[in-house]
């Protein structure tokens, strides 16, 4: 009964995946588009089905991280890892700041700082793209990235904003299950767009995620098998 279950979701999944909504919106018709992340490892963890969505609609894409990771010492180690990620996923346009006024901590960044880095790495951009005002995890840096981004968005009217849409806990560690109250709130909210990663592109993003060798402790295991962020990811416009 439990495989029963299982297999009748999985099935539902690649139907979402093949004839639901796709290819949202926002995502069509981008010139380019700017992915600004916190720290090496965001790319996988949180935006993966996103990044390969943009790589399969063959739309110019560059990735801005705004710290080395530094927090344990192993920044220069951290920076090689998100090079190979990148590259593994087939992204060669990316960027890393390490400033020090914005150091990997729990702590808030300043969101003028960040909406400086913003407009200098957006060039030619159509959209950015990056967490919501909780982050996902709730960590500081993640949420002072929106909060840059909303001040970036208030002075380039011209450009843009979408947020990666954090979800409850529960929801967070169901992995496939998750597509059912995803396609629910779907109904009830036009507002969002989802993308959804086919399973190829799910061991892909596994594949970047363990190239992030010293941040592969024993529960990083467990997310890349529980956690839905690396198979469907929501967006909402920043207004
Ligand atoms: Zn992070």
């Amino acid at each position: 009964m439990i495989w029963l279950t299982f297999i009748s979701l999985l099935v539902l999944y690649v139907l979402y995946h093949k004839y639901g909504w796709r290819h949202p919106l926002f995502l069509q018709s981008q010139k380019k588009i700017l992915l600004v992340i916190a720290h090496p490892d965001d790319e996988v963890m949180f935006f993966g089905p996103t990044l390969c969505a943009i790589k399969r609609l063959k739309i110019p894409l560059k990735v801005l991280c705004l710290s080395n990771g530094n927090a344990d010492a192993m920044g220069k180690i951290r920076e090689i890892e998100l090079k190979a990620s990148l590259e593994n996923l087939g992204i060669s346009d990316f960027s890393l700041v390490n400033d020090t006024s914005i150091q990997d901590g729990f702590v808030s960044w300043d969101p003028a700082l960040i909406s400086s880095y913003i407009h200098k790495y957006s060039l030619g951009v159509s959209s950015i793209l990056t967490f919501d005002d909780y982050g996902i995890s709730g960590h500081p840096n993640h949420i002072s990235l929106n909060h840059g981004l909303v001040l970036f968005l208030k002075q380039n009217t011209k450009i843009k904003g979408y947020s990666l849409k954090s979800i409850s806990l529960i929801r967070k560690f169901t992995f496939v299950i998750d597509i059912i109250p995803t396609i629910l709130l779907n109904m009830l909210n036009s507002d969002v767009s989802t993308i959804t990663a086919s399973f190829t592109e799910y061991f892909r993003v596994r594949n970047s995620m363990l190239l992030h060798q010293s941040q592969m402790l024993w529960f990083r295991h467990f997310y890349i098998m529980l956690s839905r962020y690396m198979l469907i990811n929501d967006w909402e416009e920043v207004q």
